[in-house]
């Protein structure tokens, strides 16, 4: 863990030029608006340690598998989130010295990530090599308010020399992924046009044929006065770019407004998208960059009324969820349901801005309390519209009848992750995307979407699990056999226990919501049940046998659940017990030393009590948290969240809240030593369910939310905001009391601390603690 940014509640702040410090900080600063995004890499050229990126989203390309030895059912490609033009770059000329702060003396160097706002701000002096000093300013944004628009407010004084500068702003295009697995570059060229202040340069993608179209419009002021400088474009293949010369006096202050599109031809002809680029530079040069300023912050702040979470007496864990928050909300905004969530967001491009398990188990949650219903709805959508590929994928394994696998890593529904042990083995995901159905219905009482939608997915998918187990005549009960858990360190393991209950739970759901949708429209239920040829009687009697005879691997002596069927013959050493130089274990091991051991990289069984707390009583999963946990090293950021929301439910106080700040804080403090890749967006959905579930102890039952409040000694209070069915929430709790507003006009019926209240548009809830 490093103290490395300074703890503000509303800011990150970086001071000090850090080079070996850059990538994470990239990480860490990247903005995004849902649309487009990318990592916090500096205007002017910079020849020193950095990761390249800016992405827009849904553009991806299907990079061929590279495996040693080819075996069948392996997915043809890894999916990954292109690297797409950089339209942030800024070259920097001073009297023909390059500018470039790794061959500079860097001085007051300063970058400030504004959540409150929404911008990044940067600011330094630096030194050449030949002894000239420049003081430069930075201000950036990804405009929420106008999704397809960036913006660049660049300022640079010359403090001790005056003479020639010359800004060539640019949009560069020829761009590489860092994990090509052929050191292929994507992109070729369309076309490119070039103007006075500005161009627009067109690419596609090669195999896929995304077209985006990146343009640029500037203009330039000095000392505050705007200034017509005769410019030069300059052009090559996939590069545009415009020369900026001017004779500058020292002290004097030149800005460069740099204005750019992305538009993308999944939402534009990809024909009529250069003359559009133009149209829409001309409409945001026109507002002006202290307007787009403005209306960002406004677009924010109306966020931050639905969303912000306000942790009093602890600026650490209040900047950590603030951070999150922001991140989540810089990554997808629900507008569109071809849209999902990748694990690193617009911030890297590990995991390839593919769609996991991650966005059911942890996303949707967060989605369905801070942001319109529609956003989660159309994360299950996507899944809804991508069945046929999953039933496709179902088959290439062996599957039939209408059995669907749902990829465990995918862009449009193929699975393209290309390890054996996850896309064949980590089943579970088909689980998390059942439970995701549960979990929005039981939130939003949207039963419909069960008729809709919902139901055929969930007959898809216990039709997998039906033939995926098979019946031990050994044991006389269902087993399942050659799986990986969530736990990545065991591959290959049988009944493994999370994935053997959540295959049962998603029968037994089915079961009751082709009952539900029978009473409620049997109309709809008769034309699903023969368009997808349901055999109703046979099937669903086979899904009641597995239920009642499914086998749990249990351990009577230490009365926990096992993990797996042999997780008990492993050696049976405690985190505590390794040394600090072994960890991370997965830099630090070797694969087959970490398979053998009995450390688990996330919560596998504890996902599981977690997801299904109600099936358990308190000592069964205070049992299992106690075994469990002293194995667990969390290399996966998933695994905290869940932890913490365990122990708050133990009244495990400080565990809970060292797990919150070890969630909240892992990509501030770069706590697993892989932030330079990028945030980890996807686990930040688990930071805010560790508050709001956690410590708030909220929970959906029978329609209603409930609290059970809890407090870490640290806090002085919290307070959050949840959407729930039409009305807006707002928490407050202290150690004396719990005060719950709403907006809502009708009374809202709740449970606070066990006890049922009304609270009702004016009246708060002020309980004695
Ligand atoms: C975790 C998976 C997760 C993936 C993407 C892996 O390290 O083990 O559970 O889906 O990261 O976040």
């Amino acid at each position: 863990m490093k103290q490395y940014f300074k703890v503000d509640e509303w800011r990150i702040i970086e001071e000090g030029f850090n080079p070996h410090f850059n990538k994470v900080a990239e990480s860490v600063f990247s903005l995004g608006n849902g649309r487009m995004g990318g990592r916090a890499n500096f205007e002017e050229a910079y020849s020193g340690e950095t990761l390249q990126g800016n992405y827009v989203a849904g553009v991806y390309y299907p990079d061929k598998t590279r495996v040693g030895w080819w075996k069948n059912g392996y997915p043809e490609y890894f999916a990954k989130v292109l690297n797409a033009a950089n339209w942030i770059g800024i070259d920097v000329s001073l009297n023909g010295e390059q500018l470039d702060l790794a061959k500079c003396k860097v001085l007051n160097f300063r970058r400030e990530l504004n959540m409150k706002d929404g911008y990044l701000k940067r600011n330094f002096r630096a030194v050449t090599a030949t002894g000239k000093e420049v003081e430069v300013e930075s201000i950036r944004i990804n405009s929420l308010a106008d999704d397809e628009a960036g913006a660049i407010s660049y300022s640079i004084k010359p403090v001790n020399f005056g003479g020639y500068i010359k800004l060539t702003p640019s949009i560069d295009g020829d761009v590489v992924n860092k994990d090509a697995n052929y050191d292929e570059k994507f992109w070729e060229e369309v076309s490119k046009h070039t103007w006075n202040d500005g161009g627009v340069l067109q690419m596609r993608t090669k195999k896929t044929g995304f077209e985006v179209a990146t343009g640029m419009k500037y203009h330039v002021s000095v000392d505050g006065e705007p200034e017509h400088i005769e410019a030069e474009p300059v052009t090559r293949e996939k590069y545009i770019g415009t020369e900026i010369r001017m004779e500058i006096k020292q002290g004097q202050r030149v800005t460069l407004c740099k204005y750019a599109a992305n538009l993308s031809s999944q939402n534009h002809p990809a024909d009529e998208m250069m003359g559009l680029t133009q149209e829409f530079l001309e409409r945001i040069c026109h507002k002006g960059f202290d307007a787009m300023l403005a209306e960002q912050a406004a677009a924010w702040a109306e966020k931050w009324k639905q969303n912000d979470i306000i942790i009093e007496g602890d600026a650490a864990a209040q900047q950590g969820i603030r951070f999150n928050i922001f991140q989540l909300n810089q990554t997808y905004t629900g507008e569109d349901d071809r849209l999902n969530i990748g694990p690193k967001g617009f911030t890297g491009e590990k995991y390839g801005g593919s769609t996991y398990w991650d966005t059911e188990a942890y996303c949707v949650p967060f989605y369905l309390a801070t942001a319109p219903q529609k956003v989660s709805r159309n994360l299950l959508l996507y899944r809804y519209k991508q069945l046929g590929k999953a039933i496709e994928n179902a088959k290439l394994l062996g599957f039939k009848d209408g059995a669907a696998l749902y990829p465990m890593v995918t862009m449009d529904g193929t699975e393209c992750h290309n390890e054996w042990e996850i896309t064949f083995e980590e089943i579970h995901r088909n689980g998390a995307i059942a439970f995701a159905i549960f979990n929005y219905v039981r939130y939003t009482g949207d039963e419909q979407y069960l008729a809709d939608y919902g139901l055929e997915v969930l007959i898809a998918i216990s039709r997998f699990w039906a033939q995926r187990v098979n019946w031990s005549a050994q044991r006389q009960k269902y087993v399942m056999l050659g799986v990986t858990g969530p736990n990545e360190y065991e591959n290959n393991v049988n009944n493994n226990w999370y994935t053997n209950t959540i295959a049962v739970w998603c029968m037994r759901y089915t079961l009751d919501v082709i009952a539900k949708v029978k009473s409620a429209d049997l109309a709809k239920y008769i034309e699903l049940k023969y368009r997808i040829g349901f055999k109703e009687e046979t099937e669903t009697a086979h899904f009641r046998d597995i239920i009642e005879k499914m086998y749990y691997p249990y351990d009577d002596n230490l009365q926990i659940y096992l993990q797996q069927d042999n997780y008990l013959d492993k050696e049976q050493t405690l985190v505590k017990d390794l040394p600090a130089s072994d960890r991370p274990l997965v830099q630090k091991w070797s694969w087959d030393r970490i398979l053998r051991s009995p450390f688990i990289k996330q919560a596998d069984v504890l996902q599981g009590l977690y997801f299904f707390e109600d099936e358990y009583d308190i000592d069964t999963i205070r049992r299992n948290y106690d075994f469990y946990e002293p194995r667990t090293v969390h290399e996966s950021s998933l695994s905290p969240c869940v932890h913490s929301i365990i122990a708050a439910k133990l009244g495990d106080i400080e565990r809970a809240y060292q797990f919150y700040l070890r969630t909240s804080r892992l990509d501030i403090d770069d706590y697993n030593n892989d932030t330079e890749d990028g945030c980890h967006i996807t686990s930040m959905a688990g930071t805010w369910m560790s508050v709001v579930e956690g410590f708030g102890g909220m929970r959906v039952k029978d329609g209603m939310l409930s609290f059970d409040p809890m407090l870490p000694a640290e806090w002085k209070a919290l307070s959050f905001k949840v959407g729930f069915r039409g009305a807006l929430l707002n928490v407050e709790i202290s150690k004396q009391s719990v005060v719950i507003k709403t907006d809502s006009e009708e009374p809202i019926r709740l449970k606070v601390n066990g006890a049922q209240v009304s609270v009702s548009s004016e009246a708060s809830l002020d309980l004695e603690r």
